[in-house]
């Protein structure tokens, strides 16, 4: 385990703000270049191992930074291939970060809070409350921590911001942990091998898409305001249209694309979403957005009162999409033995009891009877 100590964190810095920093140590800006590219290009996370640096300027680093912000205290193996970890932060919070091997990619899922305070309904995170903002330091460590534990020669290909918290809520940690990732000099992750989820944060998805050209998925999980209001709290504040309103701006402005569409995320829960009502609607709201589905049976999680759908229905569900050429995936949850949804390790500790099933089966049902009308809505 690496000592943690109160010091400022290296990695709390893009390439900008670090050589704006070593000129304030009377550094030269060249210095910043190559401590940057020490810890990223090459993963070396502690100075006394740059040895291309002088002895002295390595003491006064070690006595002025500090570069390790989270460490691993548990690790979970799928018989799939997936690996949840929980890292520990300097003030004993903990978070969850997820690996997924497929035969072309490896995909970390990254955490952004720790908790979350937008409660969605069927979320094991959305159950523990908001406890805190990760820093950027705490967001860029994930992929140390969790590249330790690939096998081989085995790299993180891509990185989703689909762990725990809400990530355009901390947007300012979150932009700063992007430079990193993009930067030719950190890790220089390609801008397409990102991709950022928000429940519907309106007001920020422009401020991120402007801060850097990452892919942008939309948790969307409901066709209807009713629905959605129950599932994903924010909607009362930014319902259906004006979340479907601001991607069409952004469309208008290109950023948002055929070439570069929108990832819908759709959690798909027995009757409450599945019906083939909702992939109509589905369709409709979603007219003239270049968009791509990933529709996601849910994981069950302890005290949920949600479903995954029959096979049956998820196939009638698929279908409707698929028959109007809809870009559709579907997307079996991995690590279901080792709990890897977000949250659902740390809902095995915290375990709270919400709102009766007949709650959100009763709006499904109250938007049912109203297809035809409800014209247009759009996370
Ligand atoms: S689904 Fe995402 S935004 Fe909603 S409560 Fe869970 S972590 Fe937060």
């Amino acid at each position: 385990m690496h000592s943690i100590k109160p010091l400022p964190n290296i990695k709390d810095l893009s390439l900008d703000a670090l050589r704006e920093k070593f000129a304030g140590m009377g550094l030269p800006r060249y210095r910043a270049d190559q401590v940057f590219q020490g810890l990223y290009r090459r993963g070396i996370e502690h100075f006394d191992e740059m040895t291309d640096l002088s002895v002295e300027l390595r003491e006064r680093l070690t006595s002025s930074f500090a570069t390790v912000s989270l460490n691993c205290v548990e690790v979970f193996h799928s018989e799939d291939g997936t690996v949840k970890a929980v890292l520990q932060a300097h003030d004993a919070a903990r978070i969850e970060a997820v690996l997924i091997p497929e035969p072309e990619r490896t995909t970390l899922c990254v955490s952004t809070q720790v908790g979350c305070p937008l409660e969605c309904d069927f979320c094991a995170t959305g159950k523990m409350g908001f406890v805190r903002n990760l820093t950027t330091a705490e967001i860029v460590d994930q992929v140390f921590r969790m590249r330790a534990l690939l096998d081989g020669e085995r790299q993180i290909t891509n990185l989703v911001f689909m762990g725990m918290g809400e990530p355009l809520l901390n947007l300012p940690n979150v932009i700063e942990a992007l430079r990193i990732f993009l930067d030719p000099k950190g890790f220089a992750y390609g801008p397409r091998r990102i991709t950022i989820s928000t429940s519907g944060v309106v007001p920020k998805i422009r401020e991120l898409l402007d801060a850097a050209p990452v892919n942008l998925a939309v948790s969307l999980h409901a066709t209807t305001d009713e629905v959605r209001d129950v599932l994903v709290p924010l909607n009362r504040r930014f319902p259906l249209a004006l979340l479907l309103g601001e991607l069409r701006a952004l469309m208008r402005q290109e950023l948002v694309s055929k070439r570069h569409p929108v990832f819908f995320e759709y959690t798909l829960l027995a009757d409450v979403n599945d019906s083939e009502a909702d992939a109509h609607r589905l369709l409709q709201l979603l007219r003239g957005i270049p968009s791509k589905i990933n529709v996601i049976p849910v994981n069950p999680h302890a005290g949920s009162i949600y479903r995954p759908p029959s096979e049956d229905a998820i196939h009638r569900f698929m279908g409707v999409l698929a028959r109007a050429r809809m870009p559709v995936t579907l997307r079996r949850s991995r690590g279901a033995d080792i709990a890897a949804a977000c949250g659902q390790l740390a809902q095995q500790k915290i375990h709270s009891q919400k709102d009766s099933p007949k709650t959100v089966k009763q709006a499904a049902q109250a938007a049912d009877a109203t297809i035809d009308t409800h014209e247009v809505c759009e996370k």
